[in-house]
Parts: structure tokens; sequence; C-alpha cells
């Protein structure tokens, strides 16, 4: 049975994430626009989840309705799982994706092949305006490349190799990336919980 779209306020604000989502999500979700007059969500939990809470909580109240959020984070193996909750300050505030992929690379010179293990987390959340929620997880295990390739995607892509891949970075694949992305992965997960819930209403 077609369903109506389920309408939910973005909670962010960045571009590349909207686009990305608005793919993934395709008819399941009417993605609405974060209200213009919000500021910059602190994002200080010590956990993904803590974040997207944070975010899908801000923005649900500001707007008066059911806010979708999500937070990411890297973690690579060598470096004891950061940069973690820490992914987009990586290279210090205000740092570039080009910035935190430099140091990224800096901190495993010299690491071998086989230990550049790493995999990408994302936590994504809806907060409704009655205090309910629902959550999903993605991951996706890689490694990091080398050397930076490919001019797709956006943040660390063009150094994430994901195992299940065929060699080529995130930034080398377009919509494919969506297939085997953490980011795929929770936002699918998450539209079919909220899918259940309207099926047992
Ligand atoms: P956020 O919590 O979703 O804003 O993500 C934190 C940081 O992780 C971003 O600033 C990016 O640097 C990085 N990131 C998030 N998603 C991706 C992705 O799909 N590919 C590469 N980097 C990402």
């Amino acid at each position: 049975m077609h369903r109506v779209p389920v309408p939910l306020v973005a909670a962010t604000a960045n571009p590349d994430k909207l686009a990305e989502i608005a793919v993934i999500l395709g008819g399941d979700v009417e993605l609405l626009p974060r209200p213009a007059d919000l500021g910059e969500v602190v994002e200080d939990g010590e956990t993904l989840e803590d974040n997207a809470r944070l975010k899908a909580v801000a923005v649900c109240s500001a707007a008066g309705a059911a806010a979708v959020s999500d937070d990411t984070g890297l973690e690579v193996d060598a470096l004891g799982g950061a940069p973690g909750v820490h992914t987009a300050r990586f290279a210090g505030e205000g740092a570039t994706y080009a910035d935190n992929v430099a140091r990224l690379l800096r901190e495993l010179e010299g690491v071998a092949p086989g230990l550049r293990t790493a995999r990408f987390r994302t936590v994504a959340l809806v907060h409704r305006p009655d205090g309910s929620e629902v959550v999903a997880t993605g991951t996706v295990e890689g490694r990091i490349a080398e050397e930076a390739t490919g001019e797709g995607g956006f943040g660390y892509d063009p150094v994430f190799v994901p195992v299940e891949g065929d060699g080529r970075t995130f930034a080398e694949m377009g919509d494919e990336k969506h297939a085997l992305s953490h980011r795929g992965r929770a936002f699918r997960a998450l539209a079919r919980r909220l899918d259940g819930e309207a099926s047992n209403r």
C-alpha cells in the first residue's frame, strides 16, 4: 500500500548531508527545512546519540513539529577509535574537510595497510513534540587509504574505502555510496521503524 510521506523537519543545515538524506529516504519522508532563525546547536554530548538528540530536540521545539537529526563518527582502530564523536572538528574548531583529511593522513603516516581499519557510525533520530523518539544506527566497515582519491561525496569520503566495495573510495562512487554507507543504513532502518509504527496504528 502506498503511504503518505511522513513530514519531518531536518535538523541539519549541512547541504551535503541534506542531499544524501533526501536521496536515501526517497518518498518515505517529506523533509522540511530547519527554522532559519535557529542558531547552531552546541554538540557537546558524550556520544553520537546524545548529539543527535540535542539537535533533534532543539529543532523540534523551535519548529513545533517532529524533527530528524543524524550524527556521524569515524572510528579509526589505529587511533584507539578517534576521532569518534570529535570527527567534525578533528583538525580543530572551524576545520575544513580538507584539514581533517590531512590530519588523519598525517596521524596514520607509516601505519601498514592492514592496520588502517576504520568504520563510520551514524545515529539517526526522530524526536516528536510529545517526547517520543525513534532511533536507528548504521555502520560501514572500511580502511583509510594512503592518499585522497575521488571528487564526490564530502568529509572523509576521499580516504574511506568500504570493505564491501571494489577498492574505490566513497568519493569515487556517486550515489552507489548510499547502498553501503553508514548514513544509508541508519536512515533506511529509521524509515522501516517509522513505517512499522504507521502499520501498527
Ligand atoms: P555529522 O555529525 O553528521 O555532522 O558528521 C561529523 C563529521 O563527519 C562531518 O563534518 C564530516 O567530516 C564527517 N562525515 C559525516 N558523514 C560523512 C560521510 O558520509 N562521509 C565522509 N565524512 C563524513
